[in-house]
């Protein structure tokens, strides 16, 4: 077999903008050599039960659109199944290979992958060519421009890509693929289904967001038309529970590189440049640049992922129960608002940034006082856009462990729904067991009168839980606590510990009688189904 050139695919599933992509074109075209266009399911990734079943179906999504686009070039798409340095290991010899090009990644696993990877080419003289294209600029230039330190703030990151200048313009999607002389087994190498990687598809939700490139720049098409918002697009005033997203949904594209960063950065000049227009860090390209400044604190930060060993995280000691986290989890915490933001999380696998912000201040320093490590590890298994960097360090963020420290401000799990929903319309949605109560209750339905309960049929403690925590209590005993974690006192030394330690008694009795009274009335319901089949037996 001829000599061969293999891009291998990771994030950047696409065509546009792929500057490996090209490379490995160029060189096969240069030296005659075959072309492949791999992706290889990491065994490491496939066993790691946190990926959730609606981004397995979004990653299966995007390989396929992959798939077709390559086809229409006259290539095709090999997915190969097996950790990378065994499958390199194999193709190396069996497909011939001679030069191997991919986009870098700042991800610590993808990093010692990557490194084992370029020593296996180097030990058979395969060479390698890696790009940066995940980000608008390479991190490392950043903070060279930072003199070698990393930028801690988002002013200081956007005085820093000030003076270096605009990203670099997109660069076009290949126009042709040199055709192979040799091919390979067709049928070997198809995109999987999810039966076929036995994903267990219980969670499946509505499919709201297709993965996959065309769908990806369908989308940020669809966005740009609307040149007036994009000029006033402030993302405080977008909306944490509309029905229809207050924002792009372009994360989750972003998230697998099915879109570039540099052409959505590049599409949103076109459309403000010569218009009055808002500016970082709320604009559309504030945001932008909000993932660029994450991606460069976290390409540097040992143990970003962690509270141990990270010295950019406030030490601050979470309790770890974990009763009170899969109440959250599950959208069972009693606070309607916070339960129909989890609900649509697991459901839809996309929430907005608001109601991002609610539900993680809700679990940490607002009212569940547990830790934000717990709170990252959710979202990985449930969020379609689940991103190593941007999701740590927005949980330090909410958490007031890095970042933000100005801990006194709260998200009510009240009230701060109510300001863009009075009706709760959103709440009725996610949490249908609640929409015939009267908007005067539906955040606080254990408020309302039990007659009224009963008219909307649904008892609350019973149909619907009652709230886990008192809000009025727990803020501000955590506030003390966080006051005392910033000083680096013992959080016992509070105030609020004595009676914090006596209600927490009263809450795990209280959680006790709602799971015993569960498990009384399951069994109940066991007995009387037993008798109904010893009685239909009977006849
Ligand atoms: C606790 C918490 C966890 C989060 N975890 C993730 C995550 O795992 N993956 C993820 O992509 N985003 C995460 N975010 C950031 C943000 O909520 C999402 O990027 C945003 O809501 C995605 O929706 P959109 O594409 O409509 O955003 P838009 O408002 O349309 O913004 C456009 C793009 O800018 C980027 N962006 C916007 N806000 C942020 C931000 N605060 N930080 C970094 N990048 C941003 C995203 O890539 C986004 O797609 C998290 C936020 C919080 C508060």
């Amino acid at each position: 077999m001829s000599g061969s050139v293999i891009h291998w695919f990771r994030k950047g599933l696409r065509l546009h903008d792929n500057p490996a992509l090209l490379k490995a074109l160029a060189l096969a075209e240069e030296k005659k050599h075959a072309f492949y266009a791999v992706f290889i399911l990491d065994t490491w990734f496939v066993k790691q039960a946190t990926v959730g079943v609606n981004r397995w179906r979004f990653l299966l999504d995007s390989l396929s659109d992959l798939d077709a686009s390559l086809k229409n070039l006259g290539s095709r798409l090999y997915v190969l199944r097996d950790s990378p340095e065994n499958v390199f290991n194999t193709i190396i010899k069996d497909w011939n290979v001679k030069a191997l090009t991919f986009e870098s990644d700042t991800e610590p696993y993808a990093k010692s992958r990557d490194e084992t990877i370029r020593k296996l080419a180097k030990s058979h003289h395969v060479e390698v060519h890696e790009y940066c294209s995940h980000t608008l600029y390479n991190p490392n230039e950043i903070i060279q421009a930072n003199n070698g330190a990393t930028p801690m703030t988002y002013q200081k990151f956007e005085s820093l890509v000030k003076k270096i200048g605009h990203p670099k313009s997109p660069l076009d999607s290949p126009i042709s693929i040199p055709s192979n002389i040799h091919s390979i087994d067709g049928k070997k190498y198809l995109v999987p289904t999810l039966d076929d990687l036995e994903v267990d598809q219980t969670g499946l939700g509505p499919h709201l967001y297709r993965g996959g490139e065309t769908e990806a720049l369908k989308r940020l098409e669809m966005k740009l038309k609307r040149q007036e918002w994009i000029c006033k697009f402030s993302k405080p005033q977008t909306s944490p529970n509309s029905l229809e997203p207050s924002t792009t949904v372009l994360s989750p594209y972003l998230k697998f590189g099915c879109i570039s960063p540099r052409l959505f950065y590049h599409k949103l000049l076109s459309v403000i440049s010569g218009k009055k227009h808002t500016e970082p860090p709320t604009s559309l390209v504030g945001q932008l640049l909000w993932r660029e400044f994450f991606y460069t604190v976290g390409s540097v930060t040992p143990n970003f992922d962690q509270i141990q060993g990270n010295k950019i995280c406030k030490q601050i000691p979470w309790s770890d129960d974990p009763e009170l986290l899969e109440a959250w989890k599950l959208g069972k915490t009693g606070y309607p608002f916070i339960d129909a933001v989890m609900t649509q999380l697991r459901t839809e696998g996309w929430i907005h940034h608001l109601a991002r912000h609610s539900v993680a201040c809700f679990l940490t320093r607002g009212d569940l006082w547990q830790s934000w490590v717990a709170g990252v590890k959710v979202f990985d298994e449930y969020l379609l856009d689940a991103d190593w960097s941007l999701n740590n360090a927005n949980w330090m963020w909410l958490s007031a462990s890095s970042f933000f420290y100005q801990f006194q401000r709260v998200y009510s799990p009240i009230v701060f729904g109510k300001k863009t929903d009075k009706n709760g319309d959103y709440i009725k949605k996610y949490l249908p067991k609640l929409k015939k109560f009267p908007s005067e209750y539906i955040y606080e339905p254990w408020k309302a009168p039990l007659n009224i309960q009963k008219a909307a049929g649904c008892i609350i403690g019973q149909d619907y839980p009652k709230p886990i925590v008192d809000h009025d209590v727990v803020r501000p005993r955590n506030l003390e606590r966080m006051s005392l974690a910033y000083k680096g006192l013992p959080i016992e030394n509070s105030a609020y510990s004595a009676a914090a330690s006596k209600e927490d008694d009263i809450n795990t009795k209280k959680r006790k009688v709602v799971s015993d009274s569960t498990k009384s009335k399951k069994q109940k319901i066991e007995r009387k189904q037993k008798s109904v089949a010893s009685f239909l037996k009977k006849k």
